[in-house]
């Protein structure tokens, strides 16, 4: 598998995979509409790798132009990060996320199908388990979704297996992603929400940074180590590197899979800034708010399939995370 696409290589994770991808011998093929990114992320990735990535400002629903770029580059595999991911906004305009999220994937497969592209790569959430049962999640665990981006993720997760069942030379990997934080270590790439940050590293990065006045910690009464919130974070660089393990896996193994990519750590919203605080020598104010409404308490991945089959294990710690996230985000700036 030399070709492989990526829908929404200009965003935050299609970016970085986009680099490890390159830097481990692919030719990669950028698809992205920029709804949520900028085309000057590409010079950035030539520019790092001594690479060129070729890049299409093309919406991944339009199978027309998607069937022109794979059929004219003889694409292998498609690793697809293309859609929308904010949760609220996905309760506010559900109709806007099920028609982006979802028709973009069945023109996708449409395209992978007509084209006999090998593999297909989709960015899962570990949202798609809804509230756990059990600590650590793996990949046995009951799914559930209680809106309309999670109910995307698992649409699709449905939707690809079904298209494997009836297709079995269409191998597809669904690997469920943890919570993405960092960036790459040169810091010329990283996540630039637009507007204010719904996630909780850009909003401590943009408190530290003084563009916003104090971060809100939702709820200080969870059953946790300190009260406030437990997610695994996982380094995006990390996260980038499963992907590449993922093409190799697929190329010597066929079939349908799902993996989790996270660390096996849990870390708690407050420990998370103490630690910001600390490695980065800035202050970040907070206040204690009331809980947001749709959270869990805790959760982390089991991330032992992944290791097991793939040969992939996180390796960035804590440390390295918010420091890479907060020199990334001086050196970029906020988007407004
Ligand atoms: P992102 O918004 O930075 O990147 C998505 C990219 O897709 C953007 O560049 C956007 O312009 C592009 N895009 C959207 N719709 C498109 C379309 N129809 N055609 C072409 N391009 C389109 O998001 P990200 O954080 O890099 O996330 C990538 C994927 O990973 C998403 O599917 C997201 O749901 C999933 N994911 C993200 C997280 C996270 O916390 N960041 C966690 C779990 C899963
Ligand atoms: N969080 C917070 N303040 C914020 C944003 C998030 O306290 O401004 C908390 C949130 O309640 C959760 C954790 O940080 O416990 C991670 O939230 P995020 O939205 O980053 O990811 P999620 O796990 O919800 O997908």
């Amino acid at each position: 598998m030399k070709n492989i696409l990526v829908t929404g290589g200009a965003g935050y994770i299609g970016s970085h995979t986009t680099v490890e991808l390159l830097e481990s011998g692919y030719n990669v093929i950028c698809v992205d509409n920029f709804s949520n990114s900028s085309e000057k992320v590409f010079d950035v990735i030539n520019d790092l790798t001594g690479k060129q990535c070729t890049w299409y400002n093309v919406d991944v629903c339009n199978i027309e132009e998607l069937n022109k770029i794979v059929a004219a580059h003889d694409v292998n595999c498609a690793v697809h990060f293309a859609g929308y991911k904010a949760v609220g906004e996905s309760v506010e305009f559900p109709l806007m996320y099920y028609q982006n999220n979802i028709n973009s994937t069945l023109s996708l497969c449409e395209v992978c199908l007509k084209n006999n592209v090998r593999s297909i790569i989709f960015s899962s959430s570990a949202t798609v388990y809804g509230p756990p049962q059990y600590l650590p999640l793996d990949e046995k665990h009951s799914l559930s979704a209680t809106n309309p981006y999670g109910n995307c993720k698992l649409f699709i997760e449905q939707i690809l297996k079904d298209v494997n069942v009836a297709h079995p030379a269409l191998n597809i990997a669904l690997l469920r992603y943890f919570n993405p934080v960092g960036a790459h270590g040169s810091y010329r790439l990283g996540e630039r929400p637009k507007g204010i940050p719904n996630n909780l590293m850009p909003y401590i990065c943009q408190t530290a940074l003084g563009v916003r006045q104090e971060l809100r910690i939702f709820g200080n009464d969870y059953d946790t180590i300190d009260g406030t919130g437990v997610r695994d974070f996982i380094h995006v660089v990390d996260l980038a590197k499963g992907h590449v393990a993922a093409i190799k896996k697929m190329e010597a193994d066929p079939g349908c899979f799902v993996y989790n990519l996270g660390t096996g750590n849990g870390t708690s919203v407050l420990e998370l800034v103490n630690t910001f605080m600390e490695v980065n020598g800035v202050d970040v104010p907070y206040v204690i708010a009331s809980r947001r409404v749709g959270d869990i308490a805790a959760c982390w991945a089991n991330p032992e399939a992944a290791k097991e089959h793939l040969g992939w294990e996180a390796q960035y710690t804590i440390e390295d995370m918010v420091r890479d996230s907060w020199e990334a985000q001086k050196a970029l700036g906020v988007c407004t």
